[in-house]
């Protein structure tokens, strides 16, 4: 079996600041990083960790950042169908600062990876059990890749970030949307996600009674939720170093495990461990971490008294 992702690769430009600038200011960084990322190339390299046979369509520019984009992903096992791109789209780019509180500012120029075509995409991966998608890619694109034709009776994955209201379209064709708190507030077009019953707000984006919605909820963990049942499963406790690619990481895993068969319930304690275990390394790429290293803390957590 096989995990099959469309997705954005980037370069993250990391500068660390005391204080994130307000608009018209100029603040000088601490520290800077270059490191890869982008959605998509986070979540292959955590499939691709976790065990998973791991095919990603994207695209990155003819240039140097693209050449070591591709080295990353080869060098994850992470099989890469390119998405050829005209010469002068430069490969993608995320400008992330970084407070000393953790907080962060970003802005993504998405280059190559919005000159992904819906004609670009062929036919499945061989083996491909699960299909992944965010949205830092043209919709038509995502469109086209979760064709029914084409994925036969694979399990569709959407994780809906960055909100964009015209991904809903994409809703009906998926089999699991992934989101977290801030996005789901924005597609069930609430106002605050403080004080909101998930499981209700989340109810409102289920479009057929087969489909389940994956609800990250940070230090909370996650939760799934279908039209007549509701699971939570509670975050691994840890203390934050840089929660980017967290989110990304939960994903990735959750694809992985659901590759093997598992069930989403199952699956949710295991994402949650991988997902903590994100938060305690800079970056996305790699933030992501090996199976047996969340096996191990896992079956230690077990063999702790209670
Ligand atoms: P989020 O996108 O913030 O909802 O985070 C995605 C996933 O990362 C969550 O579902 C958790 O499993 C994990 N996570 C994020 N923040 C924390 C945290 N502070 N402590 C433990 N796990 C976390």
């Amino acid at each position: 079996m096989a995990v099959e992702i469309l997705g954005s690769i980037n370069v993250d430009i990391i500068a660390a600041l005391a204080n994130l600038p307000r608009p018209g200011e100029t603040v000088l960084a601490r520290s800077t990083e270059k490191l890869p990322g982008g959605k998509g190339a986070n979540q292959a390299v955590a499939a691709s960790r976790f065990g998973a046979d791991t095919y990603m369509i994207g695209a990155v520019g003819k240039d140097g950042d693209g050449v070591w984009m591709r080295s990353i992903l080869e060098t994850d096992g992470v099989h890469l169908l390119p998405v050829d791109v005209a010469s002068g789209t430069p490969t993608g780019m995320a400008y992330i600062a970084l407070d000393a509180a953790g907080e962060n500012q970003i802005i993504v120029a998405p280059g190559a990876n919005m000159a992904i075509t819906a004609d670009a995409i062929g036919g499945a991966a061989p083996d491909a059990r699960v299909f992944l998608a965010q949205l830092e890619v043209p919709i038509e694109a995502i469109a086209a890749f979760f064709n029914p034709d084409r994925v036969g009776h694979g399990l569709r994955l959407l994780n809906c970030a960055p909100a964009i209201p015209e991904a809903r379209a994409l809703f009906a064709d998926t089999d699991i949307l992934i989101l977290n708190q801030t996005e789901l507030a924005e597609y069930a077009e609430l106002d605050t996600v403080n004080g909101v019953d998930d499981a209700l707000a989340a109810r409102q984006l289920i479009t057929r009674d087969d489909q389940s919605i994956v609800v990250t909820l940070g230090a909370g963990g996650s939760c799934v939720v279908r039209r007549n049942s509701h699971c939570h499963a509670p975050a691994v406790k840890v203390v934050p170093v840089d929660t980017i690619g967290a989110g990304d990481c939960f994903v990735g895993a959750l694809a992985a495990l659901l590759d093997e068969g598992a069930r989403l319930e199952d699956a949710l304690p295991i994402a949650n461990a991988a997902a903590a275990q994100a938060t305690q390394v800079a970056g996305g790429v790699p933030s992501m971490p090996m199976r047996a290293m969340i096996d191990e803390m896992l079956a230690e957590k077990l063999r702790e008294p209670t």
